[in-house]
């Protein structure tokens, strides 16, 4: 899934851009204030490529470009200028933005542009290939940590392998017993029990409300599926 976040509180401006990134293939997160697309970027690590309008209620893009920057290098981030902003295009590459758009845009423009960049910064991206993401969870396949929002979650070993199947597993219901033999191997001989006592207990770990799970979800009489 490839992800975009449009910060724009001008309601037709948004709209315009979240369709025509959903017509070339992205997903699109909407912010109306700076507060709000901080809290969707720490919610969500694999927004790659964040728009930033600079006129908002609460903060100007500018800020909320340093803020996003002064804990994240590699997104890409494109402000939005109005035309008699002319200053804005130097102040934007100042504080850390990557490109800006002027309004107003085409659609094939602004496509153009969002392709540009997401194509330059997936291509860094795999120069660290020890970090699986999945909505607001990175796991770190090389020091074996898990963290959601930005926060460690300390797991055990069992937790750890369960967790990468998941997320290497997306949106697929998969059985007790193929949980059990890719997590314990094909030679054990334990009960699938085991499996429903450690989504139990991961559950509790990352879940937001272990009692109604959203990520590790109940396939009922076969198993659990991952979706995040
Ligand atoms: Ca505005």
């Amino acid at each position: 899934m490839k992800k975009v976040l449009i910060l724009e509180d001008e309601a037709s401006i948004r709209s315009f851009v979240v369709i025509n990134l959903k017509r070339a293939g992205y997903t699109a997160l909407e912010a109306d204030t700076g507060e709000k697309a901080l809290q969707l970027i720490a919610e969500n690590p694999d927004i790659k490529v964040s728009i930033l309008d600079i006129m908002l209620p609460d903060m100007d893009g500018f800020d909320v470009c340093r803020r996003i920057r002064a804990t994240n290098a590699q997104m890409g981030i494109v402000m939005l200028t109005a035309r008699a902003q002319e200053m804005d295009k130097v102040t934007g590459l100042m504080t850390g933005a990557d490109d800006y758009i002027t309004k107003p845009f085409s659609p094939a423009e602004l496509v153009a542009r969002i392709d540009a960049l997401y194509r330059r910064i997936g291509d860094s991206r795999e120069e660290n290939p020890n970090e699986m993401v999945s909505g607001p969870f990175i796991l770190n396949t090389k020091n074996r940590t898990l963290t959601k929002n930005g926060e460690r979650i300390r797991i055990t070993n069992v937790e750890y392998a369960i967790m990468k199947m998941f997320i290497e597993n997306p949106d697929k219901a998969m059985s007790r017993e193929e949980i059990l033999a890719n997590v314990w191997g094909k030679d054990y001989f334990g009960e699938l029990k085991i499996v429903d006592v450690n989504i139990r207990r991961l559950r509790m770990k990352i879940e937001d409300d272990a009692t109604n799970p959203a990520y590790i979800t109940t396939v009922w009489g076969y198993g659990y599926k991952w979706s995040a």
